[in-house]
């Protein structure tokens, strides 16, 4: 059982880990499904030693005793997970609980109240970062990208107070940064680009006809500062009416206008979609798949469901993300992928083995350790050693019970121990 997973059929040597090399023993991997006539009945699991060296999995070896390796305890290792929409420059996260307001019922509200909140949350924003980003860690991830805000109360501090603490956690933790017009794109046009010169590799957006009053401007100048510097482009778009439909056509024309963007170019929330029905959705799914544009979805509960299974069946990318623990935006972040995962199940319903243990693949990028027919296709040897073990028996379980990290891995160095 397993034995396609061992790549060194020198397993009988005695092995001890050099200097250079981490080696765990009794690491749980995935290494098939079992079937009946209708379906996956369960996921099969074995044990092994993995040999890690600099950073990369060397080789993954029958399970043994090894003296001087890491016992893995049975945990099962999943890939790391990936937050793909948070904002790590601007959390009460490490400070005071505070809840949301009811005062602010609108973007606008919002955008009015962090004029008069953001100068006193920068004096605290790099530390608070970096406990975010520990948490984040806690719960299995070891990579995020990150809205920044650039609006003309903070200018370019929240972006250098986050680039602190990711310089301080990035034994541990890699990140994208989002240079994000929190503040609508007129009124930072000129820190936007300022901002594109640093080291950021998106440029932001958020709701060009609410907050901009047009829809072809904002994205005009956004598609043009990616262009002239190198960038991708992530929008948060929330209107979800005729001008967040309009948004979506327009973004779709621009990427097609300009391939380099293909791959590069994100909408989050895109609310929109959730309005659309039949062939208006699947129209727009496939053109979405064709510019190669993707969504990034905190996966909303509510009278607004997304849907993720028809933008998975046309070949969207999706991923999701945070996007908050506890700011004055929202207080429910718990900074879990596997959650999201986990939630994404239960919204559509899927409880089968096979069902959940695809769920995984919003938490992790899209890896996962078995494909569709069980074949196994993480983790292999020369891959990157980033990693969780987990305290679950298989993905499904890991979905279904939002299972705890117990350890998380970062290019081969433990970073997190629970
Ligand atoms: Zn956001």
């Amino acid at each position: 059982m397993g034995a396609g997973l061992v790549t060194n059929a020198a397993d009988a040597l005695a092995l001890e880990p050099t200097k250079t090399q981490v080696i765990l023993k009794n690491v749980r991997l995935e290494t098939g499904f079992e079937r009946d006539d209708l379906e996956v009945t369960r996921t099969k699991t074995d044990l092994f030693v993995l040999v890690i060296e600099d950073g990369t999995i060397k080789s993954i070896q029958s399970n043994r005793e090894v003296s001087g390796a890491v016992d893995a305890r049975g945990y099962l290792m999943l890939p790391a997970t990936k937050d793909m929409h948070i904002h790590l420059d601007k959390t009460y996260y490490g400070g005071e609980w505070k809840a949301r307001s009811k005062r602010q019922k609108s973007v606008r509200d919002m955008i009015a109240l962090e004029e008069k909140i953001l100068p006193g949350m920068l004096n605290t924003s790099t530390e608070r970062a970096e406990k975010l980003i520990e948490l984040l860690q806690s719960k299995g991830s070891d990579f995020a990208r990150s809205h920044v805000n650039i609006e003309p109360a903070s200018q370019l501090n929240s972006l250098k107070n986050l680039q602190k603490a990711l310089e301080r956690k990035k034994e541990g933790f890699a990140a994208e940064l989002v240079a994000f017009p929190q503040h609508g794109l007129s009124r930072s046009e000129g820190l936007m680009k300022d901002a594109a010169q640093l080291e950021i590799d998106f440029i932001g957006g958020l709701d060009p006809y609410s907050i901009d009053g047009s829809v072809e401007k904002p994205i005009d100048f956004t598609v043009q500062l990616a262009l002239d510097y190198n960038k991708g482009i992530d929008i948060h778009l929330h209107e979800s009416g005729e001008s967040g439909l309009k948004t979506v056509q327009y973004l779709i024309k621009k990427v097609n206008e300009n391939p380099i963007l293909k791959g590069k170019t994100f909408l989050s929330h895109c609310f929109i979609l959730g309005k659309l029905e039949g062939k208006q959705l699947e129209d727009n799914a496939q053109q979405l798949a064709e510019a190669r544009i993707g969504v990034i979805s905190t996966i909303p509960f509510g009278k607004l469901i997304m849907p993720i299974p028809t933008l998975y069946q046309h070949g969207v990318p999706v991923m999701t993300g945070t996007d908050s623990v506890v700011d004055h935006w929202n207080p429910f972040g718990t900074g879990s992928m596997i959650q999201k995962a986990n939630l994404m199940a239960q919204l559509y319903g899927y409880s089968s083995e096979l069902e959940l243990s695809r769920c995984l693949r919003i938490a992790t990028g899209d890896v996962l350790p078995l494909d569709e027919s069980g074949t196994q296709q993480w983790p292999k040897a020369g891959d990157t050693a980033s990693f969780n073990l987990v305290e679950a028996s298989c993905s499904a379980e890991a979905v279904a019970r939002n299972s705890s990290v117990k350890a998380l891995y970062h290019k081969g160095k433990c970073v997190f121990k629970g």
